[in-house]
């Protein structure tokens, strides 16, 4: 039987009372405020939980998701989550992670048309389109796979593309930006890239701070 809202609500009265007992300052101490070193930004799929997947308890990750883990540049809901992030919590690692069997990709690759988020996949479309001659060759399954691998890629490289990034490293912050892949059949992340402030930005897309 499908999961009830009354049971999530019991659920979290169990866990608060668990966390608790173990420490009876846990919620206290929580109420002062966070410092998280890393930014997460991933899938809204559901089986993708970013604190479940990493071991991570609340307090270690900032987290954004979207469908298919995208950072575009005129989206002011995660850039906004990036200069937080960067600027006044200042995390240390932005991870942008994707994972295997990603309904957004998926979609992005399909003839059909699904409304509203056709407009946010077009981000994939124009990449599979820029990656053709590489993908085009390959099985339906190994195209996906490659794509989602790709999409990954390039959102880590967009984030570099980013005048908050940028000035963060111009201001000698240590701050990585890693590329993961989750893979669902195995529950196991794979590190797709690492990129810290060596990386060559473009020029194309590099600020000039001291302007
Ligand atoms: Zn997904």
């Amino acid at each position: 039987m499908a999961k009830q809202p009354e049971e999530i609500i019991r659920s979290n009265r169990d866990w608060a009372a668990e966390k608790l007992s173990a420490n009876p300052s846990y919620f206290r101490d929580m109420a002062r405020g966070q410092s998280p070193q890393f930014l997460w930004i991933g899938c809204s799929d559901s089986r993708v939980p970013a604190e479940d997947i990493t071991g991570s308890s609340p307090g270690e990750l900032f987290v954004a998701r979207n469908v298919a883990n995208l950072v575009v540049h005129t989206d002011m809901n995660l850039m906004s989550v990036i200069e937080y992030a960067v600027t006044q919590l200042k995390v240390q690692h932005i991870v942008v992670c994707g994972h295997t069997d990603c309904g957004g990709v998926r979609a992005a690759m399909s003839p059909k048309s699904y409304g509203m988020i056709d407009k946010w996949l077009r981000n994939i479309r124009d990449l599979a389109y820029a990656h053709r001659a590489e993908l085009e060759p390959l099985s339906p399954e190994a195209r996906e796979r490659r794509l989602i691998e790709l999409n990954v890629i390039e959102q880590a490289r967009n984030l570099t593309h980013s005048c908050i990034v940028q000035r963060a490293w111009n201001r000698g912050r240590d701050l990585t930006i890693h590329g993961w892949l989750y893979e669902m059949e195995t529950g196991l992340l794979r590190d797709l890239i690492a990129i810290d402030k060596a990386f060559p930005i473009p020029e194309a897309y590099r600020y000039d701070f001291s302007a």
